[in-house]
């Protein structure tokens, strides 16, 4: 579980790469931003705000009266602006491989893939013609038969259950590769749901009037799409394939039920499918991806699959076939010409997320060197931007904050004594990967090509995939990372045990070694704290030390912690961003837990920083105070409403604002604020939920 969701920072900076003309910045020029202040950021507050009324406005009110979202964002806050520092960084560092060279053969794919995608003239020039051979293949297809080896042609790693939650693949099934379920010391094939293009089921089922007419422009952008790439008769094509993704989703479980562990744990042999899930010919999807010698699969929503299978049998091939088609027009789109480029934006980044205009492109070459030579790009950009010091002292939080959770879990008085035996083993077992990994990708398999970014994509993807495929059955390596060193993000890897804090959110604001303890732990200390909090909360738990699935919890621990966990999803319920649509307290409830339990961890292991010492005031704060702003500062964030309304629906994490509140359930804030009954955020002592 990630401290973001890589799938909104995926919105958020690169949704539908695809082509627009925008000048390119002199990145080289533009160097990552020194912070003018360490510590909290007084100018950022509204100090006319009551902390016990507008919490949020409090600690972030001017910063949201002087900050306009431009117009190729969906929105704007504290990991945003980070990011764009990240990216400045990385882009100059690709542009010295481009330049040099003594550059090994490294520097030279980072520097063709980039260029690769920047050269407008080039993509413009070849047209339609990489995607033709594609396209051709499809329309060839004259049976259930041969469609299913097509569509099995499609299946990539492109999904993520635990790690980087990501359970949305356009393709009709995703898969995952990591340590198995019942046999975490070797690696198994995790198959998702997939098929549909909208973010979730809800964009297909809701009768919500903003959701109808969503569907209506989509149903038009396809027809679109399919115009422009040579088809007749788009409107009633576009028409049968939104019916058939609708009839898709119907069959998708919900993004509360995905965190279910236990309901995921269907280990399927591959003759199983044709019994558990008949219609598709499973024989001939398994040949397709490549995967006829896999013994067997855990499929995370049984009912998803014997219904897409369904599906496949009961919808005539026509049908299927143009979904086909359009999928892969979409999903490369955006390494195609102009045309067919700012269509996906249009509807994908415009209408869906509400976003004018895209991001300048060189920073959408960066997001694309990333994703498929992020490894490559990583190993420069520690080596540059996280030095020895600052890795020493994120190492010594993490250590006060682990000792805080060690505590805490000693404490409680409803935690059985074997229970708590085995969290006390969990934290001994923990692995903390602090700003790079220990070892890197090799990608010398993945061949890239300077003129060639529709190529470049997808041989990335199938580099991506090939690699998954060649690891099933090997031993775990649990100290892998699932995080680049420049993603600003932090992710708990609960298969493996495993904690990675990339370099690029050890960064001001989050983490300065020149600020004071009381900001570095409420700002960046929360967050590890929420991640150490994984290891234990609804997911964690049903995980051992050795990240095998187990539940090391006795009947009444788990009661009292889903009591506690209950009232959490109620708290989170009652938030209404909209008149229309409330936060989903159960969607959200893993991230709510981690986010109060990290604080309350962060503020004791600030407490143990201190040593019995008082803190130094800051702009006349306590540190008690610039601890919780700082926490509060994190969450800055400026959103255009569709975007909130897309991250209500389908984000596990809750919106900035409703995160910053969860200092409501931390009794030291209340001391620290003043905070008295009447006030807004107020909540009596048994009301406020502690968890550990
Ligand atoms: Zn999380």
């Amino acid at each position: 579980m990630s401290f973001l969701t890589q799938r909104l920072n995926f919105l958020l900076c690169c949704a539908a790469i695809c082509a627009l003309t925008l000048p390119i910045l002199p990145v080289a020029a533009q160097e990552a931003t020194t912070p003018t202040n360490h510590g909290i950021n007084v100018a950022n507050m509204d100090r006319s705000q009551k902390p016990g009324d507008n919490w949020y406005l409090y600690c972030n009110g001017d910063w949201i009266k002087r900050t306009e979202i431009p117009p190729d964002r969906p929105g704007l806050g504290v990991f945003t602006q980070l990011l764009d520092v990240t990216d400045k960084r990385t882009a100059s560092l690709i542009e010295e491989a481009a330049k040099s060279n003594s550059g090994g053969s490294g520097q030279r794919k980072i520097a063709d893939l980039y260029n690769s995608y920047m050269d407008e003239a080039a993509i413009e020039a070849k047209g339609q013609a990489p995607l033709q051979p594609h396209l051709k293949a499809i329309a060839d297809i004259k049976t259930k038969k041969e469609l299913a080896y097509a569509l099995g042609q499609t299946l990539r790693a492109d999904v993520d259950a635990l790690n980087n939650t990501n359970f949305h693949t356009p393709h009709l099934f995703g898969m995952w590769v990591a340590p198995g379920f019942n046999d975490s010391e070797h690696y198994a094939a995790y198959l998702i749901q997939g098929g549909v293009q909208l973010p979730d089921r809800e964009y297909y089922t809701s009768d919500n009037e903003h959701m109808k007419q969503l569907r209506s422009k989509y149903q038009a952008h396809v027809s679109a799409m399919l115009k422009l790439t040579g088809f007749t008769d788009t409107d009633a094509r576009a028409e049968r394939i939104v019916a058939l993704e609708h009839a898709i989703a119907e069959k998708h479980t919900t993004l509360a039920e995905n965190d279910d562990i236990q309901k995921a744990n269907n280990t399927w042999k591959q003759a199983d499918f044709s019994s558990k899930a008949p219609g598709l010919e499973w024989a001939e999807y398994f040949r397709g991806a490549g995967l006829s010698q896999v013994a067997s699969f855990i499929v995370w929503q049984p009912a998803a699959f014997a219904g897409e299978s369904a599906l496949v049998e009961s919808t005539p091939l026509e049908t299927w076939k143009d979904w086909l088609a359009y999928h892969t027009i979409e999903e490369y789109a955006g390494y195609l010409p102009k045309a067919l480029a700012d269509e996906r934006y249009a509807f994908f980044g415009a209408t869906l997320s509400g976003t004018p205009q895209q991001r300048p492109r060189w920073q959408r070459s960066v997001a694309v060197v990333n994703r498929y030579l992020g490894d490559d790009v990583g190993q420069i950009y520690a080596q540059r931007y996280f030095p020895p010091e600052a890795k020493a002292e994120a190492q010594a939080m993490v250590a006060n904050i682990i000792a805080a959770f060690r505590k805490r879990i000693d404490a409680l008085s409803w935690m059985d004594p074997k229970t708590k035996a085995e969290a006390q083993a969990k934290l001994t077992t923990l692995y903390v990967g602090i700003g790079y990994p220990e070892t890197w990708i090799d990608y010398s398999a993945y061949e890239v090509k300077a003129d060639d970014i529709f190529g470049n994509i997808w041989r990335g993807n199938l580099f991506q995939y090939t690699r998954q495929v060649a690891r099933l059955g090997k031993p775990t390596d649990r100290h892998e990372w699932s995080m680049d060193p420049q993603t600003v993000n932090a992710v708990n890897l609960p298969l493996q045990n495993a904690l990675n804090f990339p370099a690029a959110i050890l960064q001001p604001p989050f983490f300065d070694p020149k600020a004071p303890a009381a900001a570095n732990y409420g700002a960046i200390g929360s967050v590890i704290g929420h991640e150490i909090s994984h290891t234990f909360d609804t997911e964690g738990s049903a995980f051992d030390s050795k990240g095998q699935v187990r539940n090391w919890w006795t009947p009444s621990d788990l009661e009292h912690f889903e009591a506690a966990a209950a009232k959490l999803a109620a708290q989170y319920d009652s938030y209404t961003p909209f008149p229309d649509l409330h936060l989903n307290g159960k969607q959200t409830l893993a991230e709510n837990i981690a986010d109060v339990a990290g604080i309350a961890a962060s503020f004791d292991g600030y407490k143990a920083s201190l040593a019995g010492k008082t803190a130094p005031t800051q702009d006349g704060f306590t540190g008690e105070q610039q601890f919780f702003i700082a926490f509060g500062q994190d969450y800055a964030s400026k959103v255009r409403d569709a975007a909130l309304r897309q991250q209500v629906m389908v984000d596990s994490h809750s919106p900035g604002q409703w995160r910053a509140d969860t200092v409501r359930n931390i009794d030291a804030w209340y001391s620290a604020f003043e905070v008295q009954p009447g006030q807004t955020l107020y909540l009596a002592p048994a009301d406020r939920v502690r968890i550990w």
